[in-house]
């Protein structure tokens, strides 16, 4: 019942948990009446269970026994932060080939750090092969003989999915010594000889064990809301290396010697639309096993895109390579940063989707963009579209080591492309020089992108060689500018777009923009003019006929991106932006 950011940690857990979307129900059991009051007053279902129980377990069993259930779920109390991450991988394992095997599942996480390794308040646990626990203990296992011996260490979470015929067993069977000893419930299983198959989950959350431990939480949900993403004092990190001008490209091979490890090799991405082009790939410094992989831009990056990438790096190297460079426009940019997080980081591209969930420092990477306008080539962030949302990989450590600026690269780009992309640019000075979450850190970097893209695109006194070149530092400035601030209403509304309809960043923006007079009126005519002067073709009624469902998951996404909209029109935006205001503007589209 503490208090937790204004509501019981219990109500927290509960919301949480609902909020997942994974279960058909979600109940509190217990047998204290302030909680059971407490949980139905906030309109959540709640049931009463004996006093006398030994544990969390027993008394989920009470409750689920008349109860028609597969699997059972038990989320402790205490576990407010609860992610769906979490939930759903522990879920997952009864749908892989041995679920027949498994009696429940749980989770665990990687630690690293000596401390918590020896602390006994962390439970750690050592699987088999196959992810099976072998044993749960208060004492560091596997005991190091050797302190520097690269082994893996987890500690356990509390969070169990039980079979139901597992749970009912568990609470006839009395508790044995190992149990008594640790105190730590899941062993009574191993000692009956049940499989409890372990799912890893590295998103970082807090049980709530102390008063410490309290306090710690309250200062991450004040964290992780999401306008103190922005409003903080943000340490970031800027690109530490960048070389600038015609033609220096040719300097990659100089600065690449001095990253080279050993026998690992360079990756190159490279996107496929310089396959034939072989006046570039001629100059691409290829050396002993280095390797070129031609990217296609087609469609927008994935997580699996991702993944894929990082496997096939993986398997035909046994050394974690020297470095990744990436060759291409912004889809490009984003997948060199995404596979040289990867290539060190577990698990899949989709669980570090979001801010700060990288651990590890990535592999040297290299950006060499050959289209401007994104600002890829200098953010703090990969955009990539997973199985669940789409969302940027956003760390200290996704920002590139090098960055080449060679205006000479961008010559071949077509004139839409070019617009759609160089309007990415410009839309996103728009939308942080408009937004609330504006400094003068943002504005300076902003007002001078903005500036830049007025004489490239409405301007005639400019070469086409002055013109790319300033449109190269344009958009590394407004990627500068949104690195302390954040886009808006176009952005939110594309990746609507985007996710339904496969629709492309940058013309996606352009698709959205014309119509949003009402919140940036200015920008919104000299856009058009630019549209008209260059005589570009923005595709027309592309929403015309989307099923309800698709509108529908559309609205959702576009509603989603929190933070963009709380940039855009302040932390009541809920007020101004309906679902139904939504689907009018896409119905315009
Ligand atoms: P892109 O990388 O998708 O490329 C667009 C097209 O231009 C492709 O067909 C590509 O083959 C072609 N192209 C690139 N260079 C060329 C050249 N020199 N000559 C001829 N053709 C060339 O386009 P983009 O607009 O640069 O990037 C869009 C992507 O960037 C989106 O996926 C978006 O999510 C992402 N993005 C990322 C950030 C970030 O901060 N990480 C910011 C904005 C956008
Ligand atoms: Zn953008």
């Amino acid at each position: 019942m503490q208090d937790l950011g204004g509501k019981p940690v219990i109500v927290r857990t509960y919301d949480a948990t609902k909020a997942t979307n994974l279960f058909d129900e979600v109940y509190v059991v217990t047998d204290s009446d302030i909680i059971f009051n407490e949980i139905e007053m906030n309109g959540g279902k709640a049931i009463m269970s004996k006093k006398e129980h030994e544990c969390g377990s027993d008394r989920i069993a009470e409750a689920v026994e008349n109860m028609d259930v597969d699997i059972v779920v038990n989320v402790q109390g205490d576990e407010p932060f609860t992610s769906r991450e979490g939930l759903e991988k522990v879920l997952a394992v009864f749908n892989e080939p041995d679920a027949e095997k498994i009696d429940l599942a749980s989770l665990m996480t990687e630690i690293h750090d000596w401390k918590e390794i020896s602390d006994p308040n962390c439970v750690k646990v050592i699987v088999d092969k196959d992810n099976f626990a072998l044993y749960f203990s208060r004492s560091p296992i596997p005991f190091p003989r050797d302190k520097n011996v690269g082994v893996q260490y987890y500690k356990h979470k509390g969070i169990y999915a039980f079979r139901k015929q597992a749970i009912l067993d568990f609470y006839r069977l009395p508790m044995r010594s190992l149990e008594a000893t640790e105190k730590i419930e899941c062993i009574r299983y191993l000692e009956y000889g049940k499989n409890i198959k372990m799912a890893v989950s590295n998103t970082i959350g807090v049980e709530i064990d102390t008063p410490e431990d309290l306090v710690k939480a309250n200062k991450i949900l004040n964290e992780n809301k999401p306008d103190a993403v922005n409003h903080k004092f943000r340490n970031f990190p800027m690109v530490p290396k960048v070389v600038f001008g015609e033609g220096c490209f040719d300097q990659l091979s100089t600065i690449l010697a001095t990253q080279k490890q050993d026998k690992a090799p360079f990756i190159f991405l490279v996107d496929d639309v310089f396959k034939e082009n072989t006046e570039l790939v001629d100059r691409i410094p290829l050396r002993f096993n280095d390797k070129l992989i031609f990217i296609s831009a087609e469609e927008e990056p994935k997580t699996s895109q991702v993944d894929n990438l990082v496997n096939e790096i993986k398997k035909e190297f046994t050394q974690i390579p020297s470095g990744i460079i990436g060759i291409g426009g912004g889809t490009v940019m984003d997948l060199a940063k995404a596979v040289s997080i990867m290539l060190i980081n577990n698990g899949s591209a989709a669980d570090y989707q979001g801010w700060d969930l990288v651990r590890q420092k990535a592999v040297y990477h290299v950006g060499i963009p050959t289209i401007s306008g994104t600002g890829a080539e200098v953010s703090r962030t990969t955009v990539l579209t997973g199985p669940e949302r789409k969302l940027g990989i956003n760390s200290d450590f996704t920002p590139f080591d090098q960055v080449i600026l060679d205006p000479n690269l961008t010559r071949g780009v077509s004139k839409n492309q070019w617009f759609f992309t160089g309007m990415d640019c410009f839309i996103h000075c728009v939308e942080s020089l408009n937004g609330t979450f504006l400094n003068a850190f943002s504005q300076s970097y902003g007002e001078k992108a903005y500036d830049l893209c007025m004489e490239i695109f409405l301007d005639d006194s400019l070469s086409e060689e002055e013109s790319r070149a300033k449109l190269m530092m344009a958009s590394w400035h407004g990627g500068m500018s949104i690195a302390y601030s954040q886009v808006g209403v176009a952005h939110a509304m594309s990746y609507g777009l985007g996710y339904v309809l496969g629709t492309k960043h940058g013309v996606g923006n352009c698709i959205v923009f014309q119509y949003l007079d009402e919140f940036y009126p200015k920008d919104v005519l000299l856009f058009k003019k630019m549209v008209a002067k260059h005589n570009v073709e923005i595709p027309q009624n592309i929403c015309k006929n989307l099923s309800e469902e698709q509108m529908d998951t559309m609205v959702t996404v576009a509603m989603g991106m929190v933070p963009l909209w709380e940039n855009a029109l302040g932390s009541n935006w809920e007020t101004i932006i309906t679902r139904d205001k939504l689907k009018e503007l896409y119905l315009k589209m």
